[in-house]
């Protein structure tokens, strides 16, 4: 084996997602968020696979993400940056040639004072709490300045939800008739202006969150905004984590396992070493409580997560198990499957947060269902 650790990416089940997502928003258009690197999965790559599933779209949260995203995917597809940008970070943004999100007037003087084309996507905040105005008056008061102003677009209007994962929360009925009530008097007025407001959860919630654009991301990588199967929503995972057994042992009882000797045989095992550990992102917290999947069957992870390995108890038979056999940490092998959803529900935190936190030491591989990509 080549590399200790390999994320394997499935673009092929990224198009998969993007277009299932596309017809869920039937008519909007789909913009593919592929902020931190996409979600983990590769930032490019998944961007390319995402407008070949039907996205017309990209969204990032940084000015370098779109610098990057930019000369990855060229000129032809517009990139919105949603985070805050600092004065340094904005003419980065610009030059990346992204739409832009502004909530004040002061930003609005600065876009003119710089004296170059900017694209500006007024954003309203309806409930979040974060970024944009809480202010429907300034809200509107900055979309008329991007209007009179000569360079710059107003192309977009939009907020984002806090509870669209919260099935049955009246919160988010709550912001969305709040944007509703700004947005559409603004889109009489300058016709062509898009509306978008829906992330995964409310793209597959709620038709009525769609306006003109939505703006998925957790979805587009098969895993599950409401933490549930993504299997029972048709979205298709598309990353699997995998490492090999790098040592085999037998333990006797009272022999440990890891720092802290925080596993002890209580009879004749064998212990496989995994080479991963938390500085690879596979959380530490996940001490004696995840499994990993070995010929196809899942064991236990036994005693402490540390920085670069894990301990597996494969069992007094051993399942087979010889050195250099491919361990899956997330994802399928054979019937069985660990998903970015078992892994959060164990440690508290949500999936986005699994993938997301895979560390530069993984190398991604990217595939289109087993076959290698075109050149
Ligand atoms: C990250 C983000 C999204 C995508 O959210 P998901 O829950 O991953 O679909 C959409 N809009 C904004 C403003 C975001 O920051």
């Amino acid at each position: 084996m080549a590399v200790r650790a390999l994320a394997k990416v499935n673009l092929g089940a990224v198009e998969r997602n993007v277009a299932r997502l596309a017809r869920e928003a039937s008519g909007s258009a789909v913009c593919a968020v592929v902020k931190a690197d996409g979600y983990g999965h590769g930032a490019v790559p998944c961007a390319r696979a995402a407008l070949a599933g039907g996205a017309t779209w990209l969204a990032v949260a940084t000015a370098n993400e779109a610098r990057d995203l930019r000369a990855g995917i060229g000129d032809a597809i517009p990139v919105l940056v949603l985070g805050a940008l600092s004065g340094e970070e904005l003419p980065i943004a610009l030059d990346a040639g992204a739409d832009v999100a502004v909530w004040t007037v002061e930003r609005v003087q600065e876009l003119v004072a710089l004296g170059r084309p900017a694209r500006v996507h007024v954003k309203f905040d309806t409930g979040l709490g974060r970024l944009g105005t809480r202010s429907e008056e300034e809200a509107t008061a900055v979309a008329e300045a991007v209007a009179a102003a000569e360079h710059l677009e107003l192309v977009g209007a939009w907020t984002h939800f806090a509870t669209a994962d919260e099935r049955g929360d009246a919160f988010f009925g709550e912001q969305l008739a709040r944007f509703r009530a700004w947005a559409e008097p603004l889109r009489a007025a300058h016709p062509g202006l898009l509306l978008h407001a829906a992330n995964s959860a409310a793209t597959l919630r709620d038709p009525a969150s769609h306006f003109d654009l939505v703006r998925p991301g957790i979805a587009i990588y098969g895993l599950d905004p409401f933490g549930e199967d993504p299997a029972a929503r048709d979205l298709e995972p598309a990353l699997v984590l995998s490492s090999y057994v790098a040592a085999l042992k037998v333990a006797q009882p009272g022999d440990s396992a890891g720092y802290g000797r925080r596993w002890t045989a209580s009879k004749e095992t064998l212990v496989a070493t995994v080479p991963i550990g938390y500085g690879d992102g596979y959380r530490r917290a996940l001490t004696n409580k995840a499994h990993a999947l070995l010929h196809g069957r899942k064991i236990p992870l036994i005693g402490t997560v540390s920085m670069d390995n894990i301990t597996f108890d494969v069992g007094e038979h051993g399942l087979g198990a010889k050195l250099g056999d491919d361990v899956v940490l997330l994802g399928a092998q054979g019937a069985e499957q660990i998903t970015a959803e078992d892994l959060a529900a164990l440690i508290d935190t949500i999936n986005y947060e699994i993938t997301t936190g895979l560390t530069s030491r993984i190398t991604r591989a990217h595939h289109r269902d087993g076959e290698p990509l075109e050149a």
